[in-house]
């Protein structure tokens, strides 16, 4: 009898996907949640879901991915587009996408969900796992709370999305963060 529980992993893309689910695999049955609507433009957001659908492929992993509507995710964030990447425009990102993942764990008996989020390097942890806990409270289904960073989480995910052939972005997702990376160059 398989004991384990069943988790949803929000996934924002197959290099932060690649390694967290074999990671857990130990202690639960994950499934692959693919929301992110902040993803601009319309063929990003299907490279990195193609990406995605590599990973769980290889992995063996049930993946759901939901509806892409970027104008829901813009409508959430107006008001902040000035905002640099790390600023206030990111926790209302979060809080979309983690929304959406504890409202689908609900509905469809999942035991807990968690997210991928935090395995990026600019990605703070202490803002993403509290939004994960109030969501959980407000869901009535547990969060898992974990900063995938640490012990050199990064880079394992990295080594095992290489070894997938997953491209690596070079940007957060949404426009914002796109026309800030172009302005660095
Ligand atoms: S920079 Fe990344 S986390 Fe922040 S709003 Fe844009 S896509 Fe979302």
């Amino acid at each position: 009898m398989d004991n384990r529980k069943k988790l949803l992993l929000h996934t924002c893309c197959g290099t932060c996907g690649a390694w967290i689910p074999q990671m857990l695999a130990a202690d639960f049955v994950v499934d692959l949640f693919y929301f992110n609507p902040n993803i601009h433009p319309r063929e990003e957001y299907a490279r990195r879901l193609a990406d995605v659908e590599k990973v769980a492929s290889a992995l063996q992993l049930r993946l759901i991915a939901d509806e892409y509507d970027p104008r829901v995710w813009f409508q959430a964030v107006r008001g902040l587009i000035q905002e640099p990447e790390g600023g206030k425009r990111c926790p209302v990102c979060f809080e979309m996408r983690l929304r959406r993942t504890a409202e689908y764990a609900k509905e469809h008996g999942y035991d807990c969900f968690a997210t991928t989020l935090t395995i990026g390097r600019n990605k703070r942890a202490d803002v993403i796992n509290p939004i994960g806990e109030k969501l959980a409270r407000e869901y009535g289904v547990e969060f898992l709370a974990r900063d995938f960073k640490k012990q050199a989480g990064f880079e394992k995910s990295c080594r095992h999305s290489d070894a997938f052939g997953v491209v690596r972005q070079n940007y957060c997702g949404c426009v914002y963060s796109r026309l800030e990376r172009l302005n660095k160059k």
